[in-house]
């Protein structure tokens, strides 16, 4: 049923608009036109204000044509990272690629134009289905900021398909870990560096005796700690008075997360203690993490999903945190279902046109599975 041409136009259309990361207006309003067209009831939140961005998120309803569907919700996000501006994308017979001077906004943009081109085969054939809802996010990729701030209370729908990972259409991911960020800033003691070096504390060795005793890289198999922005002083002829450190521990493991983000906040402040200087530490929690067994229904239905359409439904956990973190924090179950883009975040992403196609066809299969009939899935 997937319009393959109309679906390739619509990505490419959709790419097209400018919308990094705080800047998402213009595709908000193009999105809310298309929608309302497709008969969504359409409204844009405030979470804008708070993300600081210039537009808030979008969450938009499909009234169901069958009572007992159970309702569900599908999320994306509109934001993109850099260089996302002006992105000129070319249909290289098969796959969609950026002219290698931006991103091509796969990420996650597919998602927008796999669920855009579901929701018009549910229009033009009058598809069967529970309340439908959807979800376009502002400020994803700078710390889930419009998830954070989008009230759910106003949905139906109490589990959510979050259309954003890397991987092959089937791909599951069912944990994802909490992140804790950090910024230490070693205070020391400026001085002239020549006339009177004894007098100072030198910020920046004190960072690099720290530095070499922390552990980073992977810890262990649900454990990654990385230290990833050094700055600090001012001139060569300057002892520096300060330094920063901004880091970050993700853990699929809560204990663990709290044990390696303590060990550094230590080994900052025990380091700064040797040089009779001082570490400033602080430490944000930016989401949690979730886990969910088979047993749950939204895996269970993914799963069933993919298995109607003849894949192989594969779970594994990831590295990263998504919306996802965030709407199961909320208390609603959600799941990340990849949708095969490739090298996001790089200049060489692109994206399958087969992968644009299963990700739309694996939607309206979610759809049919939570819809009363021989596939059904009941709560
Ligand atoms: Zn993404």
């Amino acid at each position: 049923m997937v319009n393959e041409k109309r679906l390739v136009e619509s990505f490419m259309e959709l790419v097209k608009i400018d919308s990094i990361s705080r800047e998402e207006r213009n595709l908000a309003g193009f999105l809310v036109e298309k929608l309302e067209d497709l008969g969504l009831e359409v409204t844009v939140d405030q979470a804008g204000e708070k993300a600081k961005s210039n537009s808030g998120n979008i969450i938009a309803r499909l009234k169901g044509n069958i009572k007992e569907a159970t309702p569900i919700m599908f999320s994306a996000h509109m934001d993109t990272v850099v260089p996302g501006n002006n992105i000129k994308p070319i249909c290289e017979g098969d796959k969609v690629v950026s002219n290698g001077k931006t991103i091509l906004g796969a990420d996650d943009k597919a998602a927008i134009a796999a669920l855009l081109e579901a929701l018009r085969i549910i229009k033009e054939n009058n598809i069967p289905r529970g309340d439908i809802e959807i979800v376009f996010s502002i400020c994803e990729e700078i710390g889930l900021l419009g998830a954070k701030n989008l009230d759910i209370s106003s949905l139906n729908a109490r589990m959510a398909f979050i259309l954003d990972s890397g991987g092959q259409v089937g791909e599951i991911i069912n944990s994802a870990p909490s992140q804790n960020s950090l910024k230490i800033i070693f205070h020391g003691k400026s001085a002239h560096a020549g006339s009177n070096p004894e007098e100072g504390i030198n910020a920046i060795q004190i960072a690099g005796f720290a530095l070499s005793r922390m552990k980073l890289g992977r810890i262990d198999e649900e454990t990654t700690v990385n230290i990833g922005i050094i700055s600090g002083g001012k001139a060569t002829n300057i002892v520096p008075d300060e330094v920063t450190l901004e880091g970050e521990v993700r853990s699929r493991n809560e204990e663990k997360l709290e044990k390696y983000t303590k060990k550094l906040k230590q080994t900052a402040e025990d380091t700064a203690q040797e040089f009779k200087a001082k570490a400033e530490v602080k430490i944000n929690r930016e989401y949690y993490c979730y886990n969910l067994s088979t047993d749950n229904q939204v895996i269970k239905i993914a799963m069933k999903a993919a298995k109607d359409m003849g894949l192989e439904p594969e779970l594994r956990p990831s590295g990263g945190g998504s919306d996802a973190n965030v709407f199961s924090k909320k208390g609603f179950p959600s799941v990340v279902l990849a949708i095969g883009m490739e090298k996001v975040h790089t200049v060489n992403e692109y994206i399958l046109v087969k992968n644009l196609k299963k990700t739309a066809e694996y939607v309206l299969s979610i759809i049919n599975t939570v819809t009363p009939g021989e596939n059904f899935i009941n709560e």
